[in-house]
Order: C-alpha cells, then sequence, then structure tokens
C-alpha cells in the first residue's frame, strides 16, 4: 500500500511529488508516468520562459501563482546550479488598438504587483534597435530557463527523499473506496491512500476513471515554433511580446531568447487533430470524435471561427505567420524561419462552451487533480505544488501523520 500515487511526471507532478516528499518524510510514494523519462509532454516543448505575471486577471488563482513561482523558480534554480537568464521582457505595442490594450495592462501589472516601466518609442529603439513600435513596457522579473532541467533536478529530489518513480507506466483505471485508491497500469496493480493527478493533455480522461463527470474536457492546441538562424541570436535583447488580444486566450508569437542561446518565433496556437500530435499531419480519430462531439468545443469552435482560420492559414503559410512578427521586428525574412519542434497545450473547455482561464482543480475524498494547468503553469509549478500539499493535508487529517510516524519508528526499533 502507498501512501501517494502521483500520476504525471511533468513539472507539475514532481514539483508536488518534492514537496509531498518534504511534508510527509516516510511516507511511500509513487510517481507514475507513461513515458520513458519525465517533461516529455508540455513541459519539454514550451518557450522555457519564466513569466513575470502580466496578464492574469487580479486575484486569480494565475496571478498569484505566477507571482511567487518567479521568484520560487529562480531560487530552487540558485539552489540547484541550474542555470536562468533574468533577461526581462518587452511589450510593444504597433498601432493605436495595441496602445489602448497596452494601458489597461499597464493597470493590470499594478494591480498584480508587478514592477514595470513605461518606455517611449525613443526608449524602446534604445534598448531594442531591431525592434519597432509606438511604445512598450518593461517588466524586469520575467526570466528564461529550462523547465525540463528543473523537472530532473525535482525528480532527483524526490528521489533522494525515498520517493519512487516508475517510467513507462501508464495509469488506465482507477477504482476510488472508502479506504484507499487501486491504481491500474498496463502491467501491475498498486494500492494508495491519497492520489494526486497531474496528467496534463490526459487530466479529463483522469477524472473520468475515476468515476467523476468534470464537466469540461480537454482541448489540444499546437504552438508551432521557428528557430531564427545563429546570425540572428543577438537580434533581440530581451524577450519581446505582442500586446494580446484581450479575448484570445494564447500570448501571441513571441521572440523568446532561450537558455541555449538560440532565439525562436512563436508559437501559434492551432487545434491540433491528436492530444500528443506534434507534427501537423498527426491525427487520432479517437480524440477528434471526442473533441467534435463535445458541445462547448464546439461553441469555442464556432465562436472563434475567424481568428481560428487565420491561425491554420498561417500555419500553412509561412509568410502570414511572418506578418505577425514582421509587425514588431521588420527585419526578418521567411529565410530566416527554420523548422523548430511544436508543444501542445492542454486547454480546458467546459460544456457551456468557455475556455476556462484560471487553474482548475477538481478533488475527490481521496484525490486531487489538477485539470487545468496551462502556461504560466511551469513558472507556478512550485506554488500548485505547495497548494496540492495543503489541499491533501486537508484530506488526510491525522490519519497519515499515524502511519509516517510509525515507519521510522519501527525502523529504529
Ligand atoms: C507551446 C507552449 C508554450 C508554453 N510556454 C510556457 C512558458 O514559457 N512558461 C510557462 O510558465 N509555461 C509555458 N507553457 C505551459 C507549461 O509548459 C505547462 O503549463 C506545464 O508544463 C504543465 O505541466 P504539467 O506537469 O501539468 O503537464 P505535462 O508536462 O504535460 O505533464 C503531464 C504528464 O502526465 C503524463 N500522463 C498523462 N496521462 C497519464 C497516465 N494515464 N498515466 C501516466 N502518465 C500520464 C504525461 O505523459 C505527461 O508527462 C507552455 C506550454 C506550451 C504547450
Amino acid at each position: 500500500m502507498y501512501d501517494f500515487v502521483i500520476i504525471g511526471g511533468g513539472i507539475v507532478g514532481m514539483s508536488t511529488a518534492m514537496q509531498l516528499a518534504d511534508r510527509y518524510p516516510g511516507a511511500r510514494m509513487l510517481v507514475l508516468e507513461k513515458e520513458s523519462g519525465p517533461a516529455q509532454h508540455q513541459t519539454g516543448h514550451n518557450s522555457g520562459v519564466i513569466h513575470a505575471g502580466v496578464y492574469y486577471t487580479p486575484g486569480s488563482l494565475k496571478a498569484k501563482f505566477c507571482l511567487q513561482g518567479n521568484i520560487a523558480t529562480k531560487r530552487f534554480c540558485d539552489e540547484h546550479g541550474i542555470r536562468y537568464d533574468e533577461c526581462g521582457k518587452l511589450l510593444v505595442a504597433t498601432n493605436e488598438l495595441e496602445m489602448e490594450r497596452m494601458r489597461a495592462l499597464w493597470e493590470r501589472t499594478a494591480a498584480n504587483g508587478l514592477e514595470r516601466h513605461w518606455l517611449s518609442a525613443g526608449e524602446l529603439r534604445e534598448r531594442e534597435p531591431n525592434i519597432v513600435g509606438l511604445g512598450g513596457i518593461f517588466v524586469p522579473s520575467s526570466g528564461i530557463v529550462s523547465y525540463a532541467e528543473i523537472t530532473a533536478q525535482m525528480a532527483k529530489e524526490f528521489q533522494k527523499k525515498g520517493g519512487t518513480i516508475v517510467f513507462g507506466s501508464e495509469v488506465t483505471a482507477l477504482t476510488e473506496r472508502a479506504d484507499s485508491i487501486v491504481v491500474q497500469t498496463a502491467g501491475d496493480t498498486y494500492t494508495t491512500r491519497y492520489l494526486v493527478s497531474c496528467s496534463g493533455l490526459m487530466a479529463d480522461r483522469v477524472v473520468r476513471m475515476l468515476g467523476v463527470e468534470p464537466g469540461f474536457t480537454i482541448c489540444p492546441f499546437r504552438g508551432e515554433y521557428y528557430l531564427l538562424p545563429p546570425q540572428h541570436n543577438q537580434i533581440v535583447n530581451h524577450l519581446i511580446y505582442p500586446i494580446p488580444d484581450p479575448s484570445m486566450p494564447f500570448l501571441g508569437v513571441h521572440l523568446t531568447r532561450m537558455i541555449d542561446g538560440t532565439v525562436t518565433v512563436g508559437p501559434n496556437a492551432v487545434l491540433a487533430m491528436k492530444r500528443e500530435g506534434y507534427r501537423k499531419s498527426d491525427v487520432s480519430l479517437t480524440d477528434l470524435a471526442g473533441m467534435l462531439g463535445h458541445k462547448g468545443i464546439r461553441k469555442v469552435l464556432k465562436d472563434n471561427l475567424r481568428p481560428g482560420l487565420t491561425e491554420m492559414k498561417n500555419s500553412l503559410f509561412k509568410g502570414g505567420y511572418l506578418k505577425t512578427v514582421q509587425k514588431y521586428c521588420p527585419s526578418l525574412r521567411k529565410e530566416d524561419l527554420k523548422l523548430y519542434p511544436a508543444g501542445v497545450r492542454a486547454q480546458a473547455v467546459s460544456n457551456e462552451g468557455k475556455l476556462i482561464d484560471d487553474f482548475l482543480f477538481v478533488n475527490t475524498a481521496r484525490s486531487v487533480n489538477v485539470c487545468n494547468a496551462p502556461s504560466p503553469a511551469a513558472t507556478s509549478a512550485i506554488p500548485i505544488g505547495a497548494y496540492i500539499v495543503s489541499k491533501v493535508e486537508e484530506q488526510v487529517g491525522d490519519s497519515l501523520a499515524k502511519v509516517v510516524v510509525q515507519v521510522p519508528q519501527a525502523k529504529v526499533g
């Protein structure tokens, strides 16, 4: 019998496992991950930005955890010798409408408690000679890192504290009983007192395994990137972001300095035909049928038909994609855009047809399930893990404390 089983070896699962091991020393803990190593999905296919918390609704979990996570991520890197660069971020407005939206963001950044600086067109040019705009906001605390490296370190910390990780182990069924949960994988059956699911693109399916109708489904959005050739590695000094359309959930194609010294352009947001489909040609009939059969997703597609089609067109034709970035970086050319691996976002869509904005958790008597953890969940992984530990504490009460204390006593004796 395990005390805790955690499903998912992405950054949220590993952060939670590491912090549960801290909170309950001596507890029997197991992480089950279906891939052959950690960080194979969203955590290993993202922009690597340590977000500051610019965009999120004041008071939301995203706003709170991103702000805390920005500090906690850098501290974790300092403690474990992981390289990061606090290079700062520039939001650039290129027309009057964007200037207006930027003023709203300026207010929001104040409400979210961020240090930020308003830049005139001249100040923007001084900081970034290759970028044009009417003005910008500079946010110094944004940075870059490899989230795959952080996750691998978290896995090590978890193992050092006695936790076990089994890779290549897909959870296929769950049965919740009064005193435990039975966890079925292809080859094994485990019993655990408590379960935490951090299963990203499969979050809704895992909740359904527990017999709960979650009220949402996961809609996968591919984020396609290009890599700039090495001669452009110094094209920008900061992370360069457009001013997002507030009606859209994603941030828009940005220029990102990566921690390995390269610069990427992206990501866009195209409906994916497969949950873990990284190539344009990847299609899963099961996933597709699930999406088209969900009335909430059909409503989202209908309500966002025009931007959705534009994203698809820009995905198929480099020229359209290029235009989105030339708005603020006019010197880039088509031949500068080299292919780069895509990522797939897990975005929860409610049965009523809303893209769920905030982080979302669904609990049962013996489980906590992370159900919506899109960006900035990599930045926020440490506070999300701490939050899950607090939810587990509410469930566990005194019951586990007795078990946990008994184990070291038995060993000593
Ligand atoms: C294109 C893109 C760009 C992004 N950019 C940023 C950014 O710059 N900064 C930022 O903070 N965030 C960013 N994000 C968001 C961030 O990457 C994710 O929010 C974060 O990685 C989510 O972590 P996770 O552990 O929840 O999910 P994942 O990393 O997807 O991990 C879930 C894991 O669960 C496993 N799993 C699923 N089902 C099962 C099962 N049944 N049995 C066993 N294992 C299972 C999967 O194999 C997977 O390894 C970006 C995301 C994308 C896609």
